[in-house]
């Protein structure tokens, strides 16, 4: 009998999460590939992001850049430079460039209405917004613009360790599920996540995380391995607790897995926290599990660094652009998959258009 019929039972999802035996994990891996290749086919995605600035007002404790952090210097990429890194991800043939930044409350909601109408009147691509929380009628003003999708990951379902980890938000869990049914009743692509081990997260929290992900209907799932913020720490630092679930790549492609199975239709990426190791750089394996989308990094060399919202090898890799690209491409080819690519060439936009654009 498939195993996929029940597995959205809470008995069964338990049994996953802890499931250590290499043929039943095989088994998983087979059906959610399964599932993938039946839903999606064999392309991968390749959405294109910008980190644009690392401002933020938020104190997320898992977080690198988070307002506390004054050991960091804060930048906003100039919009010539931008514009510079978003013609690249058009012209390396990405159908999406994602435009992300820490939560900043003097981001100018004009000036991003115009960046993105800019966008889709000059390249042919989705966008992608990942700015934090915004007001109802900042997100409708960038819908009208013409944003397609935005990611706003939840990182636990369970409010009390939600609360734990977000000590200064003044809008707190309840606050960030409005949100995201708000983004969906204006008709955005609406992606979210969890983070896996995060300290004081249990086996019963990650079960509830899967069935809450499912019912919030989303269009994109993103789920990634809690990195410490000193490569040192140890991986269960924080508010540990007695049942506390590991920060592993193996558990968090569990995770894919299940909520490929689970959510057949969504967009799921291999995250770059699944490669904070360069030398276990599992965002390939992840691919193979139920992952369908990846997201070369396209922000500037002197910039990747201040966006450091865990420590990450990746950050270093020095490949750019097209190279990145291609890289990405013979990985995909090794796998018997493929980069999802636009081949019509994109409008020529320069920096200056942009600026006469008013932006
Ligand atoms: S996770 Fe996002 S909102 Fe939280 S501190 Fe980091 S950049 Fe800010």
């Amino acid at each position: 009998m498939p195993i996929h019929p029940f597995i959205h039972r809470p008995d069964t999802l338990m049994r996953w999460t802890q499931e250590t035996d290499p043929q039943q994990l095989q088994s998983l891996w087979n059906i959610a590939d399964k599932v993938r290749r039946d839903t999606h086919g064999s392309g991968v995605h390749l959405r294109g992001i910008i980190e644009f600035s690392n401002r933020c007002i938020r104190c997320c404790s898992y977080c690198g850049i988070n307002a506390e952090n004054d050991r960091i210097n804060r930048y906003v990429i100039s919009a010539k430079a931008l514009l510079i890194n978003i013609k690249s991800i058009a012209q390396a043939g990405c159908q999406t460039v994602v435009l992300q930044s820490g939560e900043d409350p003097d981001l100018d909601e004009a000036w991003m209405a115009d960046l993105i109408r800019f966008i889709k009147n000059n390249y042919n691509m989705a966008v992608t917004l990942s700015l934090g929380e915004k007001s109802p009628s900042t997100l409708e003003k960038w819908k009208q613009a013409g944003a397609d999708r935005y990611l706003l990951k939840i990182e636990t379902s369970n409010p009390e360790l939600f609360r734990q980890h977000h000590p200064s938000g003044k809008q707190g869990f309840e606050h960030r599920i409005n949100m995201l049914r708000t983004l969906q009743s204006l008709g955005y692509e609406t992606g979210s996540g969890t983070i896996i081990g995060l300290p004081g997260q249990t086996f019963i929290d990650l079960v509830h995380d899967l069935q809450f992900l499912k019912d919030l209907g989303l269009d994109m799932i993103a789920m990634g391995p809690y990195q410490p913020l000193k490569k040192s720490a140890p991986c269960r630092d924080g508010n540990h607790t007695q049942n506390q679930v590991p920060n592993s790549a193996l558990l968090t492609h569990i995770c894919i897995a299940l909520a490929r199975v689970m959510n057949p239709s969504v967009h799921i990426p291999a995250t770059a926290a699944l490669a904070a190791d360069q030398q276990r750089d599992t965002r390939w394996s992840s691919l193979s599990r139920g992952a369908n989308v990846i997201m070369p990094n396209f922000t500037p060399q002197k910039y990747r660094e201040m966006y450091a919202i865990y420590p990450s090898d990746l950050r270093n890799n020095a490949l750019r652009g097209e190279d990145l690209v291609q890289n990405i491409k013979e990985h995909l080819m090794e796998m018997d998959r493929y980069a999802i690519l636009n081949h019509s060439e994109t409008v020529p936009a320069t920096a200056d258009e942009f600026a006469s654009a008013g932006a």
